[in-house]
């Protein structure tokens, strides 16, 4: 088993779609180990994404993601890093495949509905992030 770390950024919430989105990971095959709404700060946000700071669209990603609510969780399956990535889809929602959730639910490559960890070890940075190591047991 391996884990992975979503987090259900500010516009999946905004649009009401935290359900829709949490039923295609379930039916995908993820379990749900750990799960909460939180509000990242612009210093949060900018942290989290701190590996982006020289991009061009650092400053709107960090508006954008301390906008609002979002739900981080921290997911398992088999293979769930790169199975999530193709669960969700291209970054930029045009270039994503038909069904995956960037596809069916975000609006532009900034607000793109989801986050997917890039790779087991920094899906485990991501995740001690938002969880401690008591919420990060799975219970189930
Ligand atoms: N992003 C953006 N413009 C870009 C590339 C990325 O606004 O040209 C934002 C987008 O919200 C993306 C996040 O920055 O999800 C992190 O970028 P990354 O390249 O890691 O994409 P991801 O791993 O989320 O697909
Ligand atoms: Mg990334």
């Amino acid at each position: 088993m391996e884990r992975t770390l979503t987090i259900l950024k500010p516009d999946c919430v905004r649009k009401q779609l935290i359900g829709a989105v949490i039923d295609k990971i379930e039916r995908a095959g993820f379990r749900v180990v750990a799960m909460k709404k939180t509000r990242l700060t612009p210093d949060t946000a900018g942290e989290f994404y701190a590996v982006h700071r020289e991009r061009p669209f650092y400053g709107e990603l960090v508006e954008f993601m301390s906008s609002g609510p979002c739900v981080p969780m921290i997911l398992e399956k088999d293979n769930a890093v790169a199975d999530f990535r193709t669960l969700i889809g291209a970054t930029d929602p045009a270039q994503a495949d038909a069904g995956t959730i960037r596809q069916l639910y975000a609006d532009s490559k900034g607000e793109n509905i989801i986050h997917g960890s890039d790779s087991a070890e920094n899906a485990a940075i991501e995740a001690g992030f938002f969880f401690s190591a008591e919420e990060a047991v799975r219970v189930n």
